[in-house]
């Protein structure tokens, strides 16, 4: 089939949920796309912040290959070994207690959502609580994912949604202090927001956060499934800042290209919150997706990936502030880490995007006028320097 021809099928039978852009991705090597007329592609958008590693990461392959000849799938009636490793990989990274599998991020959202409600009603003896979140937050698209993103085009469709929910603005703590009530049991928070436009918390903010939760006995919840695994130099963004959220999603770069997410608890949460009974999925935990995720904390700890974002970061805001610097449309860059964001003048962003496509960059939009640059974390000095220049063409 041409490329063309592919697309054409895809529309017909595809739910057309999604605006694509006209190309067939077919393979990928490293830090580059090919489509499926030959024409390569350099990835700073990583499958929208899933692709940590690039594709063919040494040994990663390898790791599913080897599973995929073992066993697929087994359930949660029974234990398996990837999930052992796995979940003991991911409580380490995050210092946290206990971890449940999922298969997406919107699931781990429900996960934590269920949490808390359940944290709530063993301490009160009843539910009816209420959940805080944030004003232009994203936390997916299922219905309890939807009732608590602040997005009213994503949600006004689907009215009503999940009831007991409240917005508060985003890095302004009297509106949130405005917004509790003695019914709230959690606060969901992204410490970068990345939907929503690239913002990242400051740090005053989420340290009110956490001093209000613990005066009043409410869980912090963190959603680190964009901002997570290692996208700010840290395996996840609330040790940048030294806020340790009482439950954290995470999904995206956590099995790198295998459909997987988690909602990890600390010792509090997780000692008086959901029991045998009260949650369960059937793929969740898979053993292919386990086999990855276990994959992805071996090579980030033998391979130094935390250490080497810590080292580019500087490298990357530099050549993105030179940009900003040069070009009057961009209005500032936002960001931390391998997660930035160009701040663009109204209406540009989708032609620049555009524009990088043509000239051979993936990188994506947020925000309604961002230009989001998420790309794999094995860059080096040299794809930035060609990213840069891309860009600088498309702006000029
Ligand atoms: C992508 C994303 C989600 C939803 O994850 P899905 O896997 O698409 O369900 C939730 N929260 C944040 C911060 C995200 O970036």
């Amino acid at each position: 089939m041409t490329m063309n021809e592919q697309m054409i099928k895809t529309e017909e039978n595809i739910l057309h949920t999604y605006n694509r852009f006209p190309v067939v991705l077919e393979k990928g090597e490293g830090v580059f796309l090919y489509d499926s007329d030959g024409k390569k592609y350099l990835d700073f958008a990583a499958g929208i912040a899933v692709n940590a590693l690039g594709y063919h990461y040494p040994g990663y392959d390898e790791a599913l290959k080897e599973q995929v000849d073992k066993l697929l799938h087994v359930s949660n009636l029974y234990y398996n070994e990837t999930m052992a490793m796995a979940g003991e990989k991911l409580a380490e990274a995050s210092g946290m207690k206990k971890v449940f599998f999922t298969n997406s991020g919107a699931e781990a959202i429900e996960g934590a959502v269920k949490a808390a409600k359940k944290y709530a009603y063993i301490r009160d003896g009843h539910g009816d609580h209420q959940i805080l979140a944030m004003n232009h937050s994203f936390h997916g698209r299922t219905i309890g994912a939807l009732s608590i993103t602040g997005n009213e085009a994503y949600r006004s469709p689907f009215l009503p949604l999940m009831d007991g929910v409240r917005f508060a603005d985003f890095n302004d703590i009297e509106s949130v202090k405005k917004q509790i009530t003695d019914k709230t049991c959690a606060i969901f928070v992204e410490p970068i927001q990345g939907e929503g436009g690239v913002f990242p918390a400051e740090q005053e903010f989420l340290e009110e956060l956490r001093q209000i939760c613990d005066q009043r006995d409410i869980l912090l919840v963190f959603d680190e499934i964009q901002c997570g695994m290692g996208r700010t130099g840290n395996y996840f963004a609330w040790q940048a800042y030294g806020v340790k959220p009482d439950i954290m999603t995470c999904a995206k770069a956590l099995g790198c290209g295998v459909p997987v997410g988690a909602f990890v608890l600390n010792k509090k949460a997780a000692s008086a919150s959901l029991e045998p009974g009260d949650h369960g999925t059937t793929y969740g935990g898979n053993p292919l997706a386990c086999a990855a995720v276990s994959k992805v904390f071996d090579i980030f700890k033998e391979d130094g990936i935390l250490r080497h974002v810590q080292e580019l970061t500087l490298c990357l805001e530099e050549h993105l502030d030179a940009l900003a610097a040069k070009h009057t449309c961009i209005l500032e860059r936002r960001g931390m880490g391998f997660m930035q964001g160009l701040v663009l003048k109204d209406g540009s962003v989708g032609e620049v995007v555009k524009k990088a496509l043509e000239k051979g960059l993936l990188v994506i939009s947020a925000g309604g006028n961002v230009l989001r640059l998420v790309p794999p974390l094995i860059i080096t000095k040299e794809h930035i320097e060609q990213m840069a220049e891309i860009l600088d063409s498309c702006f000029e």
